[in-house]
C-alpha cells in the first residue's frame, strides 16, 4: 500500500452509506480514479465540504492496486472554481469540462499535460466568464488534438482540395466540402466564418483564445459538431448532461 499526495480535480460525489461519500477524482499523479471519503458527510469531518465537484484540490490517499476505490486521507482546498460567479452559464461549461474528462480519459490514464490544461482552462473559464463558450470549444479542440485526433480544418478529406464551407460527415467522422457531400443530408454545416474561427482557435493558446474573438453566428453548433466528432472517434456518445441543462434554460 502507498501513501499518494497528488492535485487533483473533483469530477463527481456519490453519497455512499449513512455518512460517506465515492468521490471520483482526475489526479495529476495517477489520472481518473475513484476514493472513499468515510464518514465525510458528518457534520464534524475535516472532509467535509471541499468534495463538490469544480474544487481543485490537494488529496491524500492509501493507494492499492488492487482495489477498484481507494481511501481518501486529507484533502487540502487549493481552490474552489465558480464560486464567485453570478454566471450560472460559465459554471455549465466549467461542468461541461469535468463531463468531458470524465468520459474521454481512461481511468488510470496518468497524463499530467491534460490535468494542467484542465485546470487553465477551469481557472481561465472562471476568470472570464464572458468567453466561456470560446474557452469551451477551445478545449474540446486541444483534448481532441492531446489524443490524436486533430480536427481538420484545412483540407477535404475526400477530394484533398482546401475547405471553404463544410459539412461534417457523421459516416467517416471527418469534414467534406460542399460538393464531395452534395449528397448527405448532415445538419451539421460549418459556414466560411465558422471555419475561419476554428482556424484561430487552432492556434490560439489559453491566454490568447480570450482576447475578443469574433463569435460565430451559432457557437452551440459547433460545439454540437466537435462533440460528435470527438463521439465518433472516441467510439462512445458524449451527450453530456451538463450542456442539456443549458439548452432548457434557452429561450
Ligand atoms: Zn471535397
Amino acid at each position: 500500500m502507498a501513501i499518494i499526495k497528488t492535485e487533483a480535480l473533483v469530477l463527481r460525489t456519490i453519497p455512499f452509506q449513512d455518512s460517506s461519500c465515492i468521490v471520483k477524482l482526475f489526479t495529476k499523479e495517477q489520472g481518473k480514479i475513484s476514493v472513499i471519503a468515510k464518514g465525510a458527510r458528518r457534520l464534524k469531518s475535516n472532509l467535509r465540504g471541499y468534495l463538490e465537484p469544480l474544487n481543485y484540490i490537494e488529496a491524500i490517499y492509501y493507494y492499492k492496486a488492487t482495489r477498484d476505490i481507494q481511501t481518501l486521507s486529507k484533502v487540502d482546498l487549493l481552490r474552489a472554481l465558480f464560486i464567485n460567479t453570478t454566471d450560472i452559464e460559465s459554471s455549465i461549461f466549467g461542468l461541461a469540462v469535468l463531463e468531458l474528462i470524465d468520459r474521454v480519459v481512461h481511468d488510470h490514464q496518468h497524463d499530467a499535460e491534460v490535468f494542467d490544461f484542465s485546470v487553465q482552462t477551469l481557472e481561465t473559464m472562471d476568470r472570464y466568464s464572458d468567453n466561456c463558450r470560446v474557452l469551451f470549444i477551445h478545449f474540446i479542440i486541444s483534448i481532441a488534438g492531446i489524443l490524436g485526433y486533430r480536427f481538420e480544418t484545412d483540407y477535404c478529406s475526400r477530394c484533398k482540395n482546401r475547405l471553404s464551407a463544410a459539412i461534417y460527415d457523421s459516416g467517416t467522422g471527418q469534414l467534406v466540402c460542399q460538393s464531395c457531400g452534395s449528397y448527405l443530408s448532415s445538419p451539421y454545416k460549418l459556414t466560411a466564418s465558422d471555419l475561419q474561427f476554428l482556424n484561430n482557435l487552432h492556434k490560439s493558446s489559453l491566454e490568447t483564445a480570450i482576447n475578443p474573438m469574433t463569435l460565430p453566428a451559432s457557437p452551440d453548433r459547433i460545439i454540437y459538431i466537435l462533440l460528435a466528432y470527438l463521439a465518433y472517434h472516441i467510439d462512445s456518445p458524449l451527450n453530456l448532461k451538463s450542456l442539456s441543462i443549458l439548452s432548457e434554460l434557452s429561450p
